[in-house]
């Protein structure tokens, strides 16, 4: 391939993790969650990880967050080196450009589901995007619900709502730890179609972690893991 081609490419890579490795334990007793994971993501591409339980996907969604540390490797969003960064200021490049959606949701109880998709805005002091917020409630079908408390939602409603956190700052990466992991079929699909919608709709890019294969088929390429390694990386669309 011609260099200039090489590099034209090269300008559409928003994430780069490189030579990831995380270990827990000692000696003969360590085990390698992650094993020398490398690879990138373009810029509005709907990614998934698929793997059986064990495999290293929560591991590896919290490092390319940050929530975690590798032990060694490297992190990089728009070609900023992410550990590289000061603790106070990576938790501040955290809240602004990456998303994160746990498996088991983890919405403030004692805010209301319009407080809890502020929060990220709120704790940075700036200003809501009225707008968007209200095109967020819409697509997330929360209207009507914004003063209601998380005990008053179902399952698949609060998982919207932490969809909603996620996706208030408008992340460069939105990243989705097996978003559908409690939910029953049809609220799988709602949450899976949510996300296709926020990737085609505002060109969101996103990393879904998944033990379902059924699921993953549904997003653009597929990462397999196995044992703390990429041992496939499927092109679907
Ligand atoms: P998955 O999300 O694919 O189920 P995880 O990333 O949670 O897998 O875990 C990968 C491996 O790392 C597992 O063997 C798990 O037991 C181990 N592991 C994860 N977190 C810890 C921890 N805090 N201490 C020790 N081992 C851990
Ligand atoms: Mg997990």
């Amino acid at each position: 391939m011609p260099e200039s081609l090489e590099t034209e490419e090269e300008s559409m890579v928003i994430l780069r993790a490189e030579h990831l490795v995380r270990y827990y334990g000692k000696g003969k007793n360590r085990i390698y969650a992650l094993n020398d994971v490398s690879f990138s993501m373009e810029k509005g591409s709907f990614v998934s990880v698929v793997g059986t339980s064990g495999s290293g996907k929560s591991t590896l969604l919290h490092i390319v967050g940050t929530v975690d540390r590798p032990n060694k490797g490297k992190v990089f969003v728009d070609d900023n080196d992410l550990f590289s960064l000061r603790r106070d200021k990576l938790a501040i490049y955290r809240r602004r450009h990456m998303g994160i959606i746990y498996q088991f949701n983890n919405l403030l109880p004692n805010l209301t589901v319009k407080e809890n998709i502020l929060l990220p805005v709120l704790l940075d002091g700036r200003e809501v995007n009225a707008q968007y917020y209200a095109e967020l409630i819409d697509i997330l079908e929360l209207r009507g619900r914004e003063k209601f408390y998380p005990h008053m939602l179902s399952g698949g409603q609060k998982q919207r709502v932490s969809i909603g956190r996620a996706m208030i700052n408008t992340p460069d990466v939105l990243l989705a730890d097996e978003p559908t992991g409690s939910l029953d079929a049809r609220n799988t699909q709602e949450i899976l179609q949510l996300l296709k919608r926020s990737n085609r709709e505002f060109g969101q890019t996103i990393l879904l972690i998944t033990h379902d294969e059924q699921v993953a088929l549904q997003t653009d390429r597929v990462l397999y893991i196995e044992h703390g390694q990429l041992v496939n990386d499927e092109q679907i669309k």
